[in-house]
């Protein structure tokens, strides 16, 4: 199939949401945070954008969700326009075959992780992304506030929303509970790859996974990622050609953590996922795809996502293969 047929689309949606709209307690709801552990854990939305405008909501698609570990292809591709390749001297581009929030690789590797996808990595793109926001001439805000702000600003004009918003509980919540998060700023820190206040990277980067958004906006925000780097709601270049290319790549390899290789084999999209349940997904130069569902398996990512992106290219015959 060469152009996507929006009917055909819709009723495939459909036929997959109503597959899985009642298969429940197959995995278990994120708990280390209140905000999480309170969720509903039959909710269920599927969200697909096309880069030709058309979009196809189906479930629970008005419930906001916190993107968690989503925000970090966000993160990335602020920073990769405007670092360049420098980036690759502080973060690898390799799958770590490990959970997101594991210390053990950082040591062997003097305080590189392995990819900018699992928590090590991310931590490293947010330190990296406010040394852009430090020489704001606005001298009452700190260059934390003004990083934060920034990354709304982006996913706010990604999706073509300004409602969009920092759940400051869950934040607050993240911030109190973020040992692991501290541990592996401090041990980077110790390498000299954390450059601000590990204080101030872990409150960006609790803030950045905190950002509440359904899956439609999340579906529309990812849009640039599957036409070249160009959000076709408003033709603004995100990041370019090669960028896109890039990030793309990474989310195939390492957006699930220890479980990429077995999504691009059942899948065979790029993706990233997150612990509230989201997980997005792309196949470029076609459409993007947001699920929510926040029971998650035991490497931390939707379980009924992943099966509802499996059906999703098997039936629509596409994938990036
Ligand atoms: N806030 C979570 C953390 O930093 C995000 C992790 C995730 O979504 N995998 O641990």
């Amino acid at each position: 199939m060469d152009k996507i047929d929006h009917i055909e689309l819709g009723q495939i949606v459909t036929r997959i949401y109503n597959r899985y709209k009642d298969d429940i307690n197959v995995g278990k709801v994120a708990d280390y945070i209140p905000t999480l552990k309170e969720v509903d854990p039959r909710g269920y939305a599927i969200s697909v954008a096309t880069i030709d405008g058309f979009v196809f909501n189906v479930g629970d698609y008005h419930t906001g969700f916190t993107i968690q570990s989503i925000s970090k292809v966000l993160t990335l591709a602020m920073l990769a326009p405007r670092l360049g390749d420098e980036l690759w001297r502080f973060v690898g581009r390799e799958p770590s075959g490990n959970s997101f929030n594991s210390l053990v690789q950082l040591e062997n590797e003097k305080g590189i992780p392995r990819n900018p996808f699992i928590n090590a990595g991310a931590l490293v793109v947010t330190d990296r992304l406010m040394d852009f926001y430090k020489d704001d001439t606005d001298i009452r805000l700190s260059t934390r506030a003004i990083t934060k702000e920034a990354i709304l600003r982006f996913v706010r004009g990604l999706s073509g929303e300004e409602n969009i918003d920092f759940d400051k509980i869950t934040a607050q919540a993240e911030i109190l509970t973020a040992e692991r998060n501290y541990a592996l700023a401090h041990f980077m820190k110790s390498f000299g790859n954390i450059g601000n206040s590990v204080q101030d990277v872990i409150n960006t980067y609790c803030h950045q996974c905190s950002i509440r958004m359904n899956t439609e906006q999340l579906a529309k925000a990812f849009l640039f990622l599957a036409n070249s780097g160009v959000n076709p709601l408003n033709g603004e270049r995100i990041v370019g050609l090669r960028d896109a290319k890039r990030i793309n790549a990474l989310m195939l390899t390492c957006g699930l953590y220890n479980e990429s290789g077995d999504f691009a084999y059942r899948v065979g999209m790029p993706g990233k996922s997150g612990v509230g349940g989201g997980i997005v997904a792309l196949i470029p130069g076609k459409l993007s795809i947001a699920v929510w569902s926040p029971e998650l398996n035991s490497n931390g990512n939707s379980h009924r996502g992943i099966s509802t992106l499996e059906d999703f290219t098997t039936e629509l015959g596409i994938s990036v293969f």
